[in-house]
């Protein structure tokens, strides 16, 4: 089965309306290969703005979401009120929530479960820290996260799994393509094993971790490699030849 290029840009907590408009500017520029699914993870003040001027072919994505609908949760947003403003996606377990705001596997479980079962697409994110990678425990570490989302949810379908090493976020240290390659085949296998040989086929993994313009068409050609999680080249023109890397 062929699966679909997917190139997310997380703009993270980064952007004014200004910034926001150069942005789109050299997305709506591109020209941007029309066989990638594009999307952008913008700052929840910001979702409508940049949904209201960015093109219908390229999608938005919430950073975070609550897992329940409503209630007395102060400075949260449901899936519930993503969905009411014609926001399709939700970015959930980037490790800035997991190991800035100390989120763990079950909380983030229960808002991947939450957010399918309102009607969301997450880009669900794991990865392992440089000491537990040093420790030898990449794969441990990356399927606890994966089993623990397994756990909750009834179905893997409006799912795009991000690996993200630890380690290479922000810090413009890549993972080679070999090193991503390997953590996304044992991905795979550890689905066909655990959950079925169709949702080990049919998952988008995708890769992220100091992405470049530079880098991606290398990491492009892994075979098991599905797209790209892009923080800081998504704010820059570059975000275009990433998502072209295929070409
Ligand atoms: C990210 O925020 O998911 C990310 C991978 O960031 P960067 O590309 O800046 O490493």
């Amino acid at each position: 089965m062929v699966r679909k290029f997917f190139v997310g840009g997380n703009w993270k907590m980064n952007g004014t309306k200004k910034e926001i408009d150069e942005i789109v500017a050299f997305l709506k520029a591109g020209p941007l290969d029309p066989n990638v699914e594009v999307v952008v993870g913008v700052p929840s003040i910001y979702l409508t703005y940049a949904k209201s001027i960015l093109p219908s072919t390229i999608h938005v994505s919430a950073q975070n979401s609550y897992k329940v609908p409503k209630g007395a949760f102060t400075g949260e947003i449901s899936p519930a009120m993503l969905l009411d403003n014609g926001i399709p996606y939700v970015i959930l377990g980037h490790s800035e929530r997991r190991n800035v705001f100390g989120e763990n596997d079950e909380l983030i479980a229960e808002k991947v479960a939450h957010a399918l079962e309102a009607g969301l697409k997450v880009i669900a994110c794991i990865g392992e820290k440089l000491e537990e990678r040093e420790a030898g425990n990449t794969e441990a570490v990356v399927f606890r996260q994966t089993k623990a989302i397994a756990d909750k949810i009834k179905s893997w379908d409006n799912v795009v799994l991000a690996y993200e090493p630890v380690w290479a976020i922000g810090t413009g240290k890549t993972a080679t393509p070999q090193q991503a390659q390997e953590v996304h085949d044992k991905l795979r296998a550890w689905f066909s094993a655990n959950v079925s040989p169709a949702v080990a086929e049919s998952l988008q993994i995708i890769y992220g971790g100091s992405v470049t313009a530079g880098n991606a068409k290398e990491l492009a050609k892994e075979k098991d490699i599905d797209g790209f999680l892009v923080g800081g080249a998504s704010l820059k023109p570059d975000f275009v030849q990433i998502v072209n890397a295929k070409q």
